[in-house]
């Protein structure tokens, strides 16, 4: 029988097209570290856009080709996304937070031919340069001199069709450390990104749409700054991108441009509320913020909730595009008390449709969604990885699912709570210790700023507890006051051994906190306890 319906492939070129030609007047502005702001429309970035995907044929790039950027998030840095892609080229997004020995890895495994950077990192391509010599172009992202991507796209006239092709051919490659090994490429097709930027805007998901100005606080660089260009794109959303990720910064961009929904790893938001704490200025149109990257700590969503901001939890990882579960509102929200409504928002969420979870025993073998059952978290779906770049065989089974390493329950209602990373968990005397849920009681700790529950090498129960606080400023809370705070909130056999007051965490590139770090430094200081 004959196609009844027309077989349209989805390419990531259309998405801005549809912005251009039925939101063309909506802005995209661009907060700039030295407190400048510009501004386009949609139509003029599409234009802009084309300019560059000429200027690219010019180099001789062509299609398949990596192209990298060296960016934060900017209205250049989105050009650079539109016109590699829609020449049908294959933007990797660099992550500036690696180690060089990461950067001139990933550089050289993807055989970057092109290098668009941000001036804020000359001193850092300066230094690698001659450790990238696949890299053929280096372009300056921002500012305007000779061989800048301004002067580019200044010489062309934008009269370009956007390259066409099979809707299952790659567009975009971000690498991920969160495994272990060497950073592993994910390579995203026009068809999972469309798709996946199609689910993002749904009410239940990131919840945009034309009446919506979104701040994705999260980088670009990281797993395409989980899509909310391209979701933007197809809402006709105004987009408002800031150069870095300086609380104040951020806070006077949200205000000034009346930002209704913002996304990003709870760290950034937690200097965000301190910022909004110590100036007494909290965003007054912001309505709807996704946190996700790390488990949302409860204090932090009550704190958004009392000042009438819904919390949307995002669940994910760079292999899921990253989209895997939002929290949602059900229907009995509004006759639901507030410990309720703070324990399913704490909760990681529900799947958007066409993402499927499992969870497993480390057999493999099948666990039930009961509501008390932790398993491995496995998930599938049309945006999720199948294999990493250059690799060569699946990394998702015959049957398509992927292991996220990460240890969840599924609860009876339908909604995924994250226990643990396999890896972080903690195992006392053969009984396992979720460091998330009490990083999170203690970070509900007045004069706690930040926390890291870690297992620390024991005599006696293999692994017991220890916790890294970070202290508020000017606060001078005692381990007596955090632990008899703890004790309201954990098993009584939780309770960490030792807190230790550190003035800072490291973290990774990407904000999480830096476990692995912590245990080199301190898993042996329990040794003789
Ligand atoms: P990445 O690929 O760097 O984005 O890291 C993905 C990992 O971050 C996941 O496998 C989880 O371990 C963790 N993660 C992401 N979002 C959340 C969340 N909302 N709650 C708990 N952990 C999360």
């Amino acid at each position: 029988m004959t196609a009844s319906m027309q077989d349209h492939q989805l390419r990531v070129p259309q998405l801005l097209e549809h912005a251009a030609r039925h939101h063309g007047t909506t802005e995209i502005v661009t907060a700039w570290s030295d407190t400048t702001v510009t501004r386009r429309t949609w139509v003029e970035l599409a234009g802009d856009a084309r300019r560059l995907a000429q200027a690219l044929e010019h180099l001789g790039i062509g299609r398949g080709d990596r192209v990298a950027t060296l960016a934060m998030n900017h209205a250049p840095h989105l050009i650079a996304w539109f016109g590699a892609i829609g020449m049908g080229a294959i933007v990797h997004t660099l992550n500036p937070r690696l180690i060089d020995e990461q950067l001139i890895y990933i550089v050289n495994h993807a055989a970057d031919r092109v290098l668009f950077y941000d001036g804020a990192f000359e001193a850092l391509v300066d230094r690698l340069r001659d450790r990238w010599p696949t890299i053929e172009h280096f372009i300056r992202i921002d500012g305007t001199g000779s061989g800048s991507l301004a002067d580019l796209i200044a010489a062309q006239d934008g009269q370009y069709d956007w390259s066409e092709g099979d809707e299952r051919e790659p567009c975009m490659l971000c690498y991920t450390s969160g495994t272990t090994g060497a950073p592993k490429g994910v390579l995203y097709t026009h068809r999972s990104t469309v798709l996946h930027a199609m689910a993002a805007v749904a009410p239940s998901m990131f919840d945009l749409s034309a009446a919506a100005v979104i701040l994705p606080i999260v980088p670009m660089f990281h797993a395409a700054g989980w899509g909310l260009p391209f979701a933007a794109a197809i809402a006709g959303a105004k987009l408002v991108l800031c150069s870095t990720n300086e609380p104040a910064l951020l806070a006077r961009a949200m205000a000034d441009e009346a930002v209704t929904h913002s996304a990003g790893v709870p760290t950034v938001w937690l200097s965000l509320l301190a910022c909004a704490d110590t100036t007494d200025a909290f965003p007054q149109a912001l309505r709807h913020v996704s946190i996700g990257g790390s488990a949302a700590p409860s204090s932090m969503i009550a704190r958004f909730e009392a000042a009438g901001v819904r919390v949307a939890h995002i669940w994910g990882m760079t292999e899921t595009s990253p989209l895997g579960t939002m929290g949602q509102r059900p229907a009995a929200w509004p006759t639901m008390d507030e410990d309720e409504r703070l324990s399913l928002t704490s909760r990681q969420g529900k799947p958007p449709f066409g993402i499927e979870l499992a969870l497993v025993d480390d057999a493999g073998a099948s666990l039930p969604h009961d509501g008390v059952t932790p398993g491995r978290l496995r998930v599938r779906g049309p945006w999720v990885i199948r294999r990493y770049f250059a690799a060569e065989s699946d990394v998702a089974d015959s049957d398509g699912w992927f292991d996220t390493g990460d240890v969840a329950i599924m609860h009876l209602d339908g909604t995924m709570q994250i226990t643990d990373r396999a890896k972080d968990m903690i195992k006392s005397g053969g009984e396992w210790i979720s460091s998330v849920d009490l990083e999170n009681a203690a970070i509900g700790c007045p004069g706690v700023a930040e926390a890291a529950a870690i297992g620390a090498i024991h005599p006696k129960w293999g692994e017991r507890p220890i916790l890294l606080v970070v202290r508020r400023p000017a606060s001078a809370v005692t381990s007596g006051e955090i632990r008899d705070h703890l004790q309201s909130h954990v098993a009584k056999w939780w309770l960490p051994d030792e807190i230790i007051f550190v003035a800072e965490l490291p973290h990774t590139a990407t904000g999480k906190i830096l476990k692995s770090a912590l245990r080199d430094r301190y898993a042996g200081s329990l040794a003789n306890a």
